[in-house]
């Protein structure tokens, strides 16, 4: 794991995020550097958010802005749309983190992983699902 040493000047609020969100790539990447990109930064977001309040909120705000800016997406969050500029990637993050989290709370934790880990087409097609309900159930 790398963080570039000019993060450590965030302030205190975005440096334990940041890490938590690259520790978990680190771990991800360990396991199987090909996983979607909404897995590889939703599973990250998601971690890191459960530890930090604040990036809870501003993830949930940035998904209720997109609903909001684009009207309701039709898919999980593509590659090329991770590869944006850094303001449009923190959106993505967040729209990544609802498809995680939604598969963590009808699954439960441990099942959820393992099943994002192990993605198969028809898990894809079933995390779109609940991805688009969260999104839809947003307040
Ligand atoms: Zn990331």
């Amino acid at each position: 794991m790398v963080v570039n040493p000019a993060a450590l000047d965030y302030p205190d609020a975005e440096v334990g995020p940041l890490v938590l969100h690259e520790a978990v790539h680190a771990v991800t990447n360990a396991c199987a550097p090909s996983y979607p990109s909404w897995v590889v930064e939703g599973l990250a977001e998601s971690v890191a958010s459960g530890a930090y309040p604040s990036v809870a909120k501003d993830d949930d705000q940035a998904a209720r802005d997109y609903r909001a800016a684009h009207g309701m997406p039709e898919r999980l969050p593509d590659a090329a749309e991770f590869a944006a500029d850094p303001d449009s990637q923190r959106t993505f993050y967040a729209l990544a983190r609802v498809a995680v989290n939604e598969a963590i709370a009808r699954l439960g934790e441990g099942a959820a992983v393992r099943m994002l880990v192990s993605l198969e087409a028809a898990d894809e097609a079933r995390v779109t699902t609940w991805y688009l309900d969260a999104m839809r159930a947003l307040k």
